[in-house]
C-alpha cells in the first residue's frame, strides 16, 4: 500500500512527509500528467511553472495533518483560447480553499448546536486546527449552498 492510498486521495502522490512538533507535514503532488484548461478543456502537458499550496487535511491519529502540495501552472495550448495559464485544480479542494473538502465536512458535522469556540476547542482537542471565525463562515457557505441547491454537499 502507497502512502496516498493509505490517505485516499489517489490523484496525489507522497513525495514524503516530516513531524514537527507533533503536526505531520506530507509533501505530494498530483500523479497527472496533464490537466484540463479551465476555459476550453483542452488537455495540456505544457508546465510553465510551478508553486506550492498548503491544505489541512483531515488528522491522522490525533496528529494535525497538513497537505503541502507541489502544484503546477500550465499553458493552454489552443490557440484559440483566452485562457493562457491555468493552474491544476484539485478534486479534493476547492479553489483557494486552505481545508480539504472532508475536512471541512468533519468540521461541519461536529457542530451540534454548541457554540463556535467550543466547537473550535472540541476539533483541536482531536488535531483539527479552526479559527471559530472559520467555523462561522464555513457554516454561513454551507447553508448558502444548501439555500442554492447545493445537492453536492448532501450526497453522504
Ligand atoms: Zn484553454
Amino acid at each position: 500500500m502507497d502512502s496516498a492510498e493509505l490517505l485516499d486521495l489517489p490523484e496525489i502522490e507522497v513525495d514524503g512527509y516530516e513531524v514537527v512538533n507533533g503536526t505531520y507535514n506530507i509533501a505530494a503532488h498530483l500523479r497527472a500528467d496533464s490537466a484540463l484548461c479551465p476555459r476550453c478543456h483542452t488537455a495540456s502537458t505544457h508546465v510553465i511553472s510551478r508553486y506550492s499550496r498548503t491544505i489541512q487535511d483531515l488528522p491522522i491519529a490525533g496528529h494535525t495533518v497538513w497537505l503541502i502540495l507541489s502544484l503546477r501552472r500550465f499553458a493552454c495550448l489552443n490557440p484559440d483560447c483566452e485562457q493562457r495559464i491555468f493552474a491544476e485544480s484539485l478534486l479534493f479542494a476547492k479553489g483557494f480553499a486552505k481545508r480539504t473538502d472532508r475536512l471541512n465536512q468533519a468540521v461541519l458535522a461536529s457542530i451540534k448546536g454548541q457554540s463556535s469556540i467550543v466547537t473550535a476547542s472540541l476539533l483541536g482537542s482531536m488535531g483539527i486546527i479552526i479559527k471559530k471565525s472559520a467555523i462561522c463562515l464555513l457554516v454561513k457557505k454551507n447553508n448558502r449552498d444548501q439555500l442554492h441547491g447545493g445537492q453536492t454537499h448532501r450526497n453522504r
